[in-house]
């Protein structure tokens, strides 16, 4: 899934939370949607060492939470318990939605992504070890418009309902 489409499920969580009737403050909102799209940072260091940046510690629940205790030691400090789990939240939502390109495959609804892109019991079991697929490259996003459609009508249906969250609530 592409950031816009994390930033907006992460805002639909923070605000599915306070209509539960939980306080979050503007500032953790940010560090949740901030929370939301950190993972894929490591596109950096995966396009260096030519590999998937699925295939990263960092694209695990490990990686999570250790990156989610990292935001804690920065930021934890200012922030409410539901913020500080709201963070985690927002993290693991991201493998879940980088996942689900592959469920909307099996499912039959695109023709990407192949193979499972989360290795969840990381490091008990080992990485694919698959090649880049060069996501600084335009030939990458010409293939995902083109063959994950069902990824991007999710991504649509999230952004749409995150606006529609945020001019309502
Ligand atoms: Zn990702």
């Amino acid at each position: 899934m592409l950031p816009p489409g994390h930033i907006a499920a992460s805002y639909i969580l923070v605000k599915s939370v306070e209509l539960a009737g939980f306080n979050i403050s503007g500032a953790e909102t940010l560090v949740v949607l901030a929370a939301s799209i950190v993972l894929d940072f490591d596109l950096l260091s995966a396009n260096f060492l030519k590999r998937s940046h699925h295939d990263l510690i960092s694209h695990t629940p490990l990686g999570a939470f250790i990156l989610w205790l990292i935001f804690i030691f920065i930021v934890g400090g200012n922030l409410s318990p539901t913020g500080q789990i709201l963070i985690l939240l927002s993290l693991l939502l991201h493998l879940l939605l980088d996942e689900a390109g592959f469920w909307l495959y099996r499912l039959k609804l695109q023709g990407i992504s192949r193979e499972p892109q989360i290795t969840w019991l990381y490091p008990r079991v080992k990485f694919p070890r698959r090649k880049d697929p060069g996501a600084f490259k335009l030939s990458f996003f010409k293939d995902y418009f083109q063959k994950a459609k069902a990824n991007v009508f999710l991504e649509i249906i999230l952004s749409l309902t995150a606006l529609l969250m945020l001019w309502l609530i």
